[in-house]
């Protein structure tokens, strides 16, 4: 494909993401101003992340470290050439501890966080990043949810929610934002969205600065906005099928 044609297949596929969310906003009765588009980006090129940044996109979701490590600083040379704005990367998928401080480099906000020895690395990585002079602002962090604790998709569990909300709060390095979710497996997205806002709510009234909650993907999105959802992360939608990338 093209150049041209690949960047004409991106600007529908965020036209037809925008207007799925306008007519969901409206079905809920919402401002689409309420609700943030973020494309997700992982296992599509440097190239693609350049086409969206063209077509107005600021921020970018990946999920695994080492490639968004990789594509952030490829961006980073190919956006000072092409004079685009300043781009912002949200990790999404699950983090571990010894790649806290490469995540604490390259991150805006992490929507992943879901364990106490986690949250400990990345505050961590953060002061180190501070002392060695890479990095002078917090980190934003969600709070990823898992409402069945099912391990192979991550997220802390409800009861030990309020724990980990107060250690990012008591934390120097970490600024608590929101929460994050996705369906368990066999569940009704909308019932898991219900649910889901449902702690966020939980959450809020503890922390008030807590207001993000993402939620929605390509298949699921209208569900996400009816139950409050202010951040819908968005790949398939946009960017078309996956390639297939073998696992590092
Ligand atoms: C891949 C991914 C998405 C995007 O999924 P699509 O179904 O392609 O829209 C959203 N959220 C997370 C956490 C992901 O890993």
């Amino acid at each position: 494909m093209s150049l041209a044609d690949r960047r004409a297949r991106l600007a529908d596929g965020l036209a037809m993401t925008r207007a799925r969310i306008d007519a969901a906003c409206r079905t809920a009765g919402r401002e689409p101003g309420e609700v943030s588009l973020l494309p997700v980006t992982k296992f599509f090129p440097a190239s693609d992340i350049a086409l969206l940044a063209e077509l107005g996109c600021t921020d970018f979701g990946e999920n695994r470290e080492q490639e968004a490590a990789g594509k952030a600083a490829e961006l980073g040379e190919i956006r000072k050439a092409a004079e685009l704005a300043e781009l912002r990367w949200h990790m999404l998928g699950h983090i571990q501890r010894n790649k806290a401080r490469s995540v604490a480099r390259w991150a805006s906000l992490v929507h992943s966080l879901d364990s106490a020895r986690l949250a400990t690395a990345l505050d961590g990585a953060v002061t180190a990043g501070r002392d060695a002079g890479v990095r002078s602002t917090p980190l934003a962090v969600l709070l990823q949810v898992s409402l069945d604790g099912d391990p192979a998709r991550g997220g802390v569990t409800v009861p030990d929610l309020p724990a980990l909300a107060d250690q990012v709060e008591d934390s120097d390095g970490l600024e608590l934002r929101g929460v994050m979710g996705v369906p368990p497996r066999d569940w009704e997205p909308a019932a898991a969205f219900e649910r889901l806002a449902a702690v966020w709510a939980d959450v809020r009234q503890r922390h008030p600065g807590a207001t993000v909650f993402s939620a929605g993907m390509s298949g699921d999105l209208e569900a996400a906005i009816e139950f409050g959802s202010t951040c819908v992360r968005v790949g398939t939608a946009i960017l078309g099928t996956r390639p297939v990338i073998s696992q590092p």
